[in-house]
Parts: C-alpha cells; structure tokens; sequence
C-alpha cells in the first residue's frame, strides 16, 4: 500500500483523501498550508453554485458524482449540497436557441432539465424582469455546495479511516530520484511517499516548479459582489437561499442568494492575470483575510451592475456592499489537469477542478491511483492531453486569459480558438493559402477545412441539408463538392498533423504485441490497425502501425496521451525505443479511384495492386522524393499516405499537384475526410469511443486477436468477448434529407432518452445525414427507428447496417 501525500486541503485535497481511504489507502497525509479548513484557497470563498450540464459527458459525470455524494454529506447537522434548482435566462435569441441545445446535452449525459417561458422564468424569479427573458433552462437538481463543509465533512472520513490532515505545513520541495518522486519537504519536516498528489489549486504551477513538471493552468482573478438586502429577499440563515441559481449568461453574470441579499459574480471584466509572487501568505487562523481573495476593483464591476439592475430592477434600490477579486485557475482548454506526471512518476495532479466537478474528479484519481484506471473516461482532463507547442508561458497564459473570456459564451464545437495562430504548419502551408484554404486548428496545427478554390465544382445539390445558422457554421458547400471529388476522381489530404512514431529495437515487436490487441507479427511491410486498451479492456485509443524492418515500426497515433502512454510502458531494459517524428516529417493523403493514375506514372516503383497490397507499406519515389508509402484510406477509397522529411514535403506537394492537373486532382479537407469517414464507418478514438467502451461494444472487435498472447486489456476485452453487448455504438441515417445534427444529440427511443450522438455529417454520396450513436443494444439493431433531438426537436431516423458505403471493399482492394 503506498504511501500518499496530498498537497493542499482545498475542496479537491479533501474529496480526495476521502475516496482514496475509501478504496483502502490509508496512509494519506494531507498538508496545507493555512489552517483547516477554511484554508485561505479558493474552495474557502468559492459561492458553490453547481451546475452540471457541461458540453463535456465527463465534466457531467463529475458533477453528477458530486451533487449525489454532497447531497448525502452533512457536518455536525449541516448541510453540504441543497438542490435549489438552476436556471439559465436567455435575453438573445442566440441564446435561447443554446439553451435547447444544452437541454440535448443534458438528455444525453442524463441530467432532468426543460425549458420553461418567461412567467415561469419571473415565478422562479421574481426580482425578474421577465420582458426582458424569452425563457430559461430550469435543472431541478443543481444547487449550492458549501466547499468548506463538504470539505471537512470529506476530511472527517478520511479521518476515519487513518488519514491525517496537517494545517500550517507549507511543502517548499519536492524530493525525487531515478525519475521517481520520494516525498515533500515542507518549512516543518520532510514527509516520505510514494505517491504525492499536487491538489494545490491555483498554486499548482509553483509545486510544478519544485517537482520539475509542467503545470499548465494560468491563476485569474474573478469578481463576486454582494449586495445590501434587497427588499423581496428572506432567507434564514441556515438554508441561506431558496431561490434557483440563476445565470444571466448574455452578460457573463451570475447570481444566487445569500440570506437577504444577492450574490453576483461576473466574468465579464478583462483578464486578470494573477502572479503568484504577490499573492499573501496564509493567515493563522481561518479569516476573511485570504491569499485567494484580492481587493475589489470597483471599476471593472460597474457594467456588470448596470446589466445587473436591468435584469432585476428591484436591486436598484440596492447597492454594492463588498465585493473581492477571488482567485482561481484557468488552463488552456478549460479543462482540469488529472493524472501522473510522465516528467515524475509518482507525482500526480488534481487541479484547475471547480467545487461542482470536485468529488467526481477526486473519485477519477483516486481509482487511478487505487486500481489502475478511472471507470469515467478522462481523456479530456488529462494532464498530457497537450503538444509540447502548447506547454510554453505564453501560450498557457493566451489561453488561459481566452478560457475566462469565454466562459460563458455560446462556443461551437468547431469554433477553433482565436490565437496564437498560426501556430504550427505544414510543408503545404502556403499552397493550401493559395488555394483558399479556411482553417481550423487542432492541436496547435492549421488544418485545411475546406479550399474555396474548388468553387468551380460545387453543384446545387452540395447545399446538402437545409442549415440552420448553427449548423452552417464552419460548414460549407465546398465540403460537399470535395468530397464528391474524391469518390470520384482524386484528392490530396494534407495529413501532416497526424501524430506519428518511431518504434524501434530488438524489443519493439514485443513492446507493440503487449501494448495493442491485432497481430503486428507481420512480414516487414505489413501494416495493422489496432487498439491501445486500458488494463480494464476499454479502447483508449487506436492505431496503425507499419512493420517497415524486422525492429522497426512506424506508428500513428491519435494524440499526445498515446505517445505518453507508450512511454509509460517502455521496457525497462531499452529494448525498445520510440521517437516522435510527427514535426520533422509531413504527410499527404493521395485519395480516389484516381489515386494509382496519379502517382503511378510519377514512380520507378510497382504500385499496381498485385505489387503493392492493401494495408501494406512500401519504401518508394515520387519523383525526386523518396517516401514511405502507406496504402490504407481513412475515407474508403483506393489511395496511399505518403510520408516524407519536411525538408522535402513542398516538393511531394507540388510534384502531386503538377500531375495531378490533367486528372482534375483537387485539395480537399477535413470537411470532406469527416463526411467519408463516417459513410465508412471509421470510427474516432476519444470521439466515438472511449475507455468506458470495449472493443466489441464499439465495432472494433475486428481488430482483437485474444489468441496473439498477452497484452493490455486482454483478460478483460475476453471476458467483454463471452457476453452480449449492452450498447451498441450503432449507424443511424437520418429520414429527411433535408435535416442535420453535429453531435452529442440524445437519441430517443420510444420518445424517451436512450442514448447519444458521438459523430454526424452530411454524407454527400448517401445524400443523407449519418450519425454514429450510442444505444442500448437492443435499439442498435438495424431497421429499427429511432429520433435524434436537435435543438428540441426530434428527427426521424434509422438505424442502418453498417458500413454504409462500399461494404465489400471493392473500390479500396483494387
Ligand atoms: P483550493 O481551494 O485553492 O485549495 C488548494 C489548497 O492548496 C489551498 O488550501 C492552499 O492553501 C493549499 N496549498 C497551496 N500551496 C501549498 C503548499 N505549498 N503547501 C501546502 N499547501 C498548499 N466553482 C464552482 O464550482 N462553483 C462556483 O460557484 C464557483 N465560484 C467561484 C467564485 C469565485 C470568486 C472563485 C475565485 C472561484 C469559484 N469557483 C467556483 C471555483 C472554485 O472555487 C475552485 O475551482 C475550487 O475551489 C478549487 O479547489 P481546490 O481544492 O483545487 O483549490
């Protein structure tokens, strides 16, 4: 049993030691350097307003986690969670119209919500000026949390079962050695560990510093005022509010009660940025005086007022009486930071968690630690979800001033982020400008959505379905017309952003065996698909690995937890290595029926299909450029990945492109790769399937080979092999031509909830919307109907076999 030390008693800290003694750790020390436990952190002034939908199924789940486990906490009598409901008024028709989305996503992860009218609005709220609300969104089980209460309540039984909380214990070092950590040094002693959880809320970039682990979360000020007593305004003190939370988000306000007055809290002043060298020491007793509270700024509060006054006119009668700049941490996506340092083994965060996401994310670590993996998916929180390119000072605190900024603003899942950009190109970078390219951005990368040169081809029926201004958003007819282009003809991907690997030594087949589920044992040139599955047998990820020599392999990953992952598990005695070579090299996705028409004459090579087989993987030249050829298609067509230096990537570009011009060979972009993919039924790890499914669940039983010998996830993934499958992630189309979803839509079934959409694209070959969702299994079958709620509405749709488009393979293996 190891030895835990946790750094920081805050509401995370607290929540923590509980769950962690709860799976049988007992020896967690928790050290804090203010007094407990109104320590001087953020949880000690944080208002407590829960609000559990989230665009995230797992932020949701947190929140879900924490409301039933506080609801059943009390201290001393008190209580720590009460379910006053939460509304959400809408002032634009903007966002009233977000409001039914977010009440898909609250169907979908299984949160009680509806929309209610303008009187009902009022009769929540009186103080409402309901002329001024076209409506709201009412979530009877959101509430108030008490921070300090639960975390204390949370302490007591940890306490219980051999914790031990230590107050005025400041950790000023963290001892490590071999790449492993050993303990904390504090101004009162060392404490040995094994294992140390950094849950030091916004100061955790200072513990990062003496761990030698990047931490990147950026602390910020945020204003919360309250006013004098406002006439209409009585509770007693021990229920303290009766009224709904209520968020007024087309100004960035929220509000709830506090006995007799209002509490608001504003996120829209500037940024303010907070260093740590000038925050306070903590107090010796518990006081208003904290370090995470700094003096009000009046100034930045007066919009907020005014906006306040005009949404409830009664508090004009009223005024400010106190207010204070808190503290608390921003990271660059939002997201909290969960998990092992790979910099540090043994040294874990928990951090950038807000009280409503406290016990659910303290209940991820804590199984992390305790069993080896969290049962939620935390995919989204983890620590390495980053590109080195997104680690640097600047870009932490660019995007942490832009997360508070948008806070609450209606953000579109493709809506990329503002700056910095760009950030990371490709060899083609200033070709695909040249061709028009729009722009998204992924992972720091600039990655062509769609190229307005191809405006020639776009026929009327490539409107597709009719769009409402939502779902035109980072949607254009272009995507369509590309897409046809490369069922038709042929079309170059820029692929570059893959992540890529090199796996290499006498070690390497085995490490690769052990790690995934398929057979890589292949003749050198073989090329495999296959799953990275945690040790409880859900799919973590996939991948495509090339044996290119006997200990040699190239490898492509989904994302940076996979390259973190693989390193994790390296043998210990260098018989395998890995090396990433995504930014050094680039990659071009030539796909069509056209594919072999275009590179064949470029090359001394047999790229005939007797010559060079599908999933196999050749060394070749296009021209001047010698490349490594791939001949697998992620969007269902005949066609190779051709991967070469960045040195000579501009090269391959225009060498394709020089050729490519008497065989009408178009750029096309991940509009149109998203459409294809999904006519094939491709799916998308951390999208459509996460470690909360298996391989069979998902349609990926394809790729498990129980027979190949051991390997991560096998005793599991072969008993998930002996059952039938719960749910199904099951092919829906929809009836209508004319309609669309985007994702995360809840499914009904018989008119109730039943499960989600994880993907969706108009499919222009089908000339129907394709929707990948989650489904009891039952209601996976196909021919059966079903509906997806978008925007409140239900859509006819059908569950279909799968894959939709060319089953046989005939276009691919040709
Ligand atoms: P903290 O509570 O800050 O705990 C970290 C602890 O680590 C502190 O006690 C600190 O003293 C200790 N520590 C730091 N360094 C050391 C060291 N070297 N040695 C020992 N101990 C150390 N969230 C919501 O969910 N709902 C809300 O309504 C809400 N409103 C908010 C309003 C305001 C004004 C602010 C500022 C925040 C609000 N939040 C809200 C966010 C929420 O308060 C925080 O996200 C949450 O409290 C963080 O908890 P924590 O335990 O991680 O951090």
């Amino acid at each position: 049993r190891p030895r835990v030390v946790i750094i920081g008693a805050g509401i995370v800290g607290c929540a923590l030691a509980d769950e962690l003694t709860a799976r049988g750790l007992h020896d967690v020390t928790v050290l804090e350097q203010g007094p407990l436990f109104a320590t001087g952190g953020s949880s000690s002034h944080a208002p407590g307003l829960v609000f559990a939908t989230n665009p995230s199924k797992t932020m949701t789940e947190f929140a879900k986690y924490t409301v039933a486990k506080y609801s059943r906490l009390d201290l001393d009598g008190r209580w720590c969670f009460r379910a006053v409901g939460g509304l959400e008024a809408a002032t634009t028709p903007q966002r009233w119209d977000d409001l039914k989305r977010k009440l898909g996503l609250a169907r979908s992860w299984g949160v009680r919500a509806e929309l209610v009218g303008p009187d009902e609005c009022a009769r929540m709220w009186p103080l409402l000026d309901s002329d001024r609300v076209l409506g709201g969104l009412y979530t009877p089980d959101d509430g108030l949390a008490k921070a300090v209460r639960a975390g204390e309540a949370q302490a007591r039984a940890a306490t219980a079962r051999g914790a031990a909380f230590l107050d005025h214990h400041t950790v000023v070092g963290v001892e490590r050695d071999g790449g492993r950590v050993r303990g904390v040094v504090t101004d009162r002693g060392a404490f040995p560990a094994d294992v140390v959880v950094s849950a030091a809320g916004f100061w955790g970039p200072a513990i990062g510093r003496m761990a030698g682990v990047a931490v990147p979360l950026l602390p910020l000020a945020h204003q919360y005022a309250f006013t004098a007593p406002v006439e209409g305004v009585e509770n007693p003190p021990e229920i303290e509010a009766r009224r709904p939370l209520l968020r007024h988000q087309d100004r960035d306000l929220y509000f709830r009660e506090h006995g007799d007055r209002i509490g608001i809290g504003s996120y829209a002043h500037r940024p303010m940025p907070v260093h740590l060298a000038d925050v306070a020491e903590p107090a010796a007793e518990a006081s208003e005086d904290m370090p995470s509270k700094l003096e009000f700024t009046p100034a930045d509060f007066d919009p907020s007022w005014r906006d306040s006054v005009e949404l409830l006119p009664a508090l004009a009668g009223s005024t400010i009486e106190e207010g204070f700049n808190g503290v608390f941490s921003f990271t660059p996506d939002g997201m909290p930071l969960l998990g092992e340092s790979r910099a540090l083994r043994g040294f874990w965060l928990a951090e950038a968690v807000w009280v409503t996401h406290s016990a659910g994310a303290a209940r991820a670590v804590a199984e992390w630690i305790a069993e080896g993996r969290p049962s939620t998916d935390v995919h989204e929180c983890d620590v390495h979800r980053f590109e080195d390119a997104q680690l640097s000072p600047a870009y932490v605190a660019d995007r942490g001033k832009q997360s508070f900024v948008e806070v609450y603003d209606v953000v579109h899942p493709a809506q990329p982020i503002e700056g910095p950009r760009p950030l990371r190109t490709s060899p083609f970078y200033q070709r695909e400008r040249d061709l028009g390219a729009f722009f998204l951005e992924g992972g720091g990368w600039e990655r062509p959505h769609w190229y307005t040169a191809n405006a020639p081809l776009v026929r009327p029926e490539d409107e597709g379905a009719v769009r409402d201004p939502w779902a035109a958003r980072y949607h254009s007819p272009l995507v369509c017309a590309e897409a046809r282009a490369t069922r038709e003809g042929v079309a170059l991907y820029d692929m570059t952003p893959l992540k890529r690997l090199e796996v290499s030594g006498p070690g390497a087949l085995a490490f690769l065996q052990r790690m995934t589920t398929n057979q890589l044992d292949r003749k050198p040139g073989g090329v495999a698909y296959t799953l990275l599955l945690d040790p409880g047998g859900g799919v973590r990820s996939d991948l495509t690995v090339a044996r290119l020599d006997e200990d040699f392999f190239q490898v492509a990953v989904s994302s940076s937890l996979d390259v973190e992952w693989l390193c994790a598990h390296l043998p210990a005695d260098g018989s395998a290595v890995l090396r990433e070579t995504t930014a050094g090299t680039c990659c071009i996705g030539v796909w069509g029926p056209l594919a072999r028409d275009l590179v064949q004459p470029l090359s001394g090579d047999d790229l005939s299909h007797e010559g060079f087989g599908f999933f196999k993987a050749r060394r070749v030249h296009i021209g001047h450029v010698p490349v490594l050829a791939l001949r697998v298609s992620y969007v269902g067509e005949l066609g190779w990945e051709l991967y070469t230096g960045a040195d000579m990537g501009l090269r391959l570009w225009d060498t394709l492109w020089e050729a490519g011009r008497g065989l009408g060979a178009v750029a096309a972009g991940r509009g149109a790769f998203n459409s294809l993919r999904l006519e094939k039924g491709y799916r998308l790890a951390g999208t459509d399937m996460t470690t909360e499914h298996d391989p069979y669940e998902a349609g990926l039983g394809f790729a498990v080979r129980l027979d190949k010998g051991d390997f991560i996830g096998r005793e599991a993934v072969a008993a998930a092999a002996e059952r039938e499958p719960r749910r199904r992630l099951s092919c829906l189309t929809l009836d209508d031509p004319e309609r669309t979803a985007m994702g995360r839509e809840p499914v009904l079934v018989d008119g109730a909830p039943a499960g989600y959409v994880t993907s969706a694209a108009y499919s222009t070959t089908l000339g129907r919307t394709v929707a990948y969702a989650w489904l009891p299994a039952e209601a996976g079958l196909p021919g059966t109907a079903v509906e997806v709620e978008y925007f409140g509405e239900p859509l006819a749709a059908t569950v279909a076999a799968e894959p939709l488009f060319d089953p046989q393979m005939a276009r691919i293996r040709r």
